[in-house]
């Protein structure tokens, strides 16, 4: 019999970091058949989904396998579209659209709690990064705590002087080699240091620390930029293309600093070669990369110029 009180997080010394133990998460659903997903409507006289209507735009709910769970932060699931099939890049314009006010919504409640450090909007697409459900989805985990990753960019704030994304906007586009789209309110490029061959930023040209700050057009160059994006991922190896999607912005601890920007980390290096994370990465932390990012840069550029 597991004890309940050993389940939560655990501080790891050595590295500084928090763990989060959450082992009911190994009962959860995977990759069911079509028939039975969870994120589908409920149809009349049909099993019951997790979502109790027989169709829907765009829904969220409280993830039934939570990594975290009030009152020490929230996760949340945030199915795109009833259609069962499909991705982020095929939803209607509108549709994409709407996202963007979900997450701000979201990011708006869970960040008001008191117990929420930070929220992160997220999305895993693809088996090669260990999605469980095919059917087009995102995810929020609100933390109790600051992590990392955001922890990291705040630091580079100090260290530039200033609020670090704005200036690596101005770095790359004073560069423009490595720029793969730009629209009116968001440029996307592969960073000069990028980790993955085709990872890339997507930050906001104003200074927004969040979506509350956005105005309705670049909420709509948000969405447009993305879908443009991933579009053009997916037609880069002309197959879907799988990535991590995280949506960076404020911290929510009441300290105001951020700058707005969604990173994609796709684990491909070519058509069917994965990167993995091995000796290096893990061991020392250190990323090995046999791509340039200038040269994914023209690829993807290219890419998103032929699907849109
Ligand atoms: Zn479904
Ligand atoms: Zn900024
Ligand atoms: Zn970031």
């Amino acid at each position: 019999m597991t004890d309940r009180s050993q389940i939560g997080q655990r501080y790891e010394e050595l590295r500084g970091e928090q763990v989060v133990y959450a082992i009911d998460r190994q009962e959860r659903t995977f990759l069911p058949p079509a028939d039975h997903c969870p994120l589908c409507p409920t149809v009349p006289g049909g099993e019951p989904t997790e979502i109790p209507f027989d169709r829907f735009e765009i829904a969220v709910f409280e993830n039934r396998f939570p990594a975290f769970r009030s009152p020490h932060g929230a996760a949340e699931v945030v199915v795109y579209t009833d259609a069962h099939t499909g991705s982020f890049a095929t939803l209607a314009r509108e549709r994409a659209q709407e996202l963007m006010w979900v997450w701000r919504h979201r990011y708006m409640e869970l960040g008001a709690r008191a117990d929420v450090e930070y929220v992160l909007i997220f999305e895993n697409r693809g088996v090669e990064v260990g999605v469980t459900l095919h059917h087009p989805h995102g995810q929020i985990y609100a933390y109790p705590f600051l992590p990392p990753v955001p922890a990291l960019e705040l630091e580079a704030d100090e260290r530039l002087g200033g609020c670090a994304p704005c200036e690596l906007l101005r770095r790359e586009l004073s560069d423009g080699r490595r720029i793969v789209y730009e629209n009116e309110g968001f440029v996307a490029f592969v960073p000069y240091a990028a980790r993955w061959a085709y990872e890339t930023h997507v930050i906001a040209r104003a200074h927004r620390p969040s979506l509350l700050e956005c105005e309705p057009a670049e909420l709509r160059a948000l969405a447009d930029g993305l879908q443009a994006l991933v579009r053009g991922y997916d037609g880069l190896f002309d197959r879907p293309f799988p990535y991590v999607m995280a949506v960076h912005q404020a911290p929510t601890d009441g300290r105001a600093r951020g700058h707005l920007h969604v990173e994609l980390y796709p684990p491909l290096r070519t058509a069917d070669k994965l990167k993995y994370l091995a000796g290096s990465e893990q061991g020392a932390g250190t990323f090995i990369s046999d791509t340039l990012p200038e040269e994914s840069a023209a690829a993807l550029r290219r890419a998103i110029a032929d699907a849109r």
